[in-house]
Order: structure tokens, then sequence, then C-alpha cells
């Protein structure tokens, strides 16, 4: 589905990719682990063009996408939704309107279809009777599934997330797991930046461990994180646990 190759970022000096390969299959799950500043946000923001790449290549369903190109990233990104880790609703609009906005602006649907859909979501994950609410009447946790359901109402083909869960206090956080957990054993492709490793124990099909803007170490997760092969990997997992 997405390819990645050499893919290098740099912020003046500071080289926050350095030459990153990267695959994922349509319905895989990807987890990405790292000490803060490793480039994992910068990754996943270049996957969808919200950040311009320095150089590398970007491949989406057989297309390379050309890195300064602002139009042909505009028209990738609906298909590959993005959750952040502040949710980042329009305060000002209803969680219905929150949902049913991007499909309408973007064509994809009228009104009506984007209004039904995004009750149907709403419903399907416990959060019906909050359709004419305000973000600032929901928790954190209902604020982020929200933000879940509002990049599902795209249909995208992949779901990136940065941190999905680290601003939650404990209780909520499962909350959200459980809709990415769903989410994942229907078939949902997922990149997951996220140091919930009980996650990516239960549905990720390959862990990545990125350090210094490299992808140090990666494998299937329960190898990853019982036979670490690199000193920090080792020391970065003891950190977590
Ligand atoms: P965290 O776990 O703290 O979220 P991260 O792994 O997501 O960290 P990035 O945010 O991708 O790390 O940052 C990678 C490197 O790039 C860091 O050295 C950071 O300081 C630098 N960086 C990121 N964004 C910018 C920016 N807009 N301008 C300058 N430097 C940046
Ligand atoms: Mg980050």
């Amino acid at each position: 589905l997405l390819a990645i190759s050499g893919l290098c970022k740099n912020y003046g000096a500071v080289s926050a990719l350095d030459h990153v390969d990267f695959e994922i299959e349509k319905g895989q799950v990807v987890s990405i682990i790292g000490p803060s500043g490793s480039g994992k946000s910068t990754f996943i923001r270049c996957m969808n063009g919200l950040e311009m790449a320095s150089s590398g290549t970007v491949t989406f369903e057989g297309r390379q996408i050309p890195l300064s190109n602002q139009r042909a990233w505009t028209k990738l990104r609906p298909d590959l939704g993005m959750v952040f880790q502040d949710y980042s609703l329009f305060p000002h609009l209803s969680i219905l309107r929150n949902i049913a906005l991007a499909p309408v602006l973007r064509g994809r649907a009228t009104k009506a279809e984007a209004q039904d859909r995004a009750l149907a979501l709403l419903a399907r994950f416990g959060l019906a009777d909050k359709a004419h609410a305000y973000p600032v009447e929901l928790s954190g946790g209902q604020q982020q599934r929200v933000a879940i359901i509002r990049a599902l109402a795209m249909n995208p083909k992949a779901l990136l997330f940065d941190e999905p869960t680290s601003a939650l206090d404990p209780e909520t956080i499962k909350d959200v797991l459980d809709i990415m957990l769903d989410l994942a054993r229907n078939g949902m492709t997922m990149i997951v930046v996220s140091h919930e490793i009980g996650f990516a124990r239960q549905v990720a099909d390959r862990l990545v461990f990125m350090a210094g803007g490299r992808i140090v170490e990666q494998g299937r997760p329960e190898d990853l994180i019982a036979r670490p092969q690199s000193e920090r990997l080792v020391e970065f997992l003891r950190h977590l646990a």
C-alpha cells in the first residue's frame, strides 16, 4: 500500500530522518516506538505530506508522490487518516459537524450522506448521545474517539496515529485502545506511533524501533521485545518497563 525509500528530513543542520526505508501492506498494523526526538512524528508527517521530506521517495498504491507536489499530497491525504495526540477537533463545531465536515468539503459525500455515516460511526463506537455536544463537553478519551471517527468518516485506506493515548488518563486510555484494537482486527491498515507495548503485542504485525532518525531494529513485536539486538533498544525497553 505504502512504500518509503531513503527518506530524509533535515531541519537546518538537524537531521530528523536519515535514510528511512519502510513498507506496509494493506491490512497490516505497524507500531513505531523510540525515544523522544528520534523522528517518529516527523516520519509519519512525511508519509502524508504534512511535512515535506528533504529527499527520498514515497510510493502510495504503486504511484510515487513527488515530494514537492502539494496538489498530489492534498489529494492523497484523505486516504491516510491522521489521529494526533491532542485530538485537534474544531472547538466551534458540534461533534456531528466535526465528523461530517471533511467528507462534504472534499466532495466525498453529500451533507445528508456524511451525517448519516457520522451518526452510524458514533453509534458503533458508543458515542451516539454526543452528536450534538461540543468538544469541550467531552472527556479527553471521548474526544480522541471522535478524532478517530472523524478520520474514519473519510473512508481512509490507512490510519496514522501519533501517540493517540499519551495525553489521556489511565482510565480512558483503554477506551481509545479498544477502538484501535477493533479497527486493527477488522483489517484496517494502521501505522501507530505509541509506547503502548500491549497494543503492539496484541495486534501489530511489526514493531519498528527508531532512534536518531533511523530505523534501528524491526520485527515481530514478541521477538523484538524478547530479544532486542541493539544496546539502544535494550536501554529503551528498560525505561518503558
Ligand atoms: P517525541 O517522542 O518527543 O514526540 P519524535 O520521535 O516524534 O519525539 P520528532 O518530533 O519527529 O521526534 O523530532 C525529530 C527531530 O527533529 C528532533 O531533533 C526535533 O527537535 C527536530 N524537529 C522536529 N520538528 C522540527 C521543526 N519543525 N523544526 C526544527 N526541528 C524540528
Ligand atoms: Mg512525536
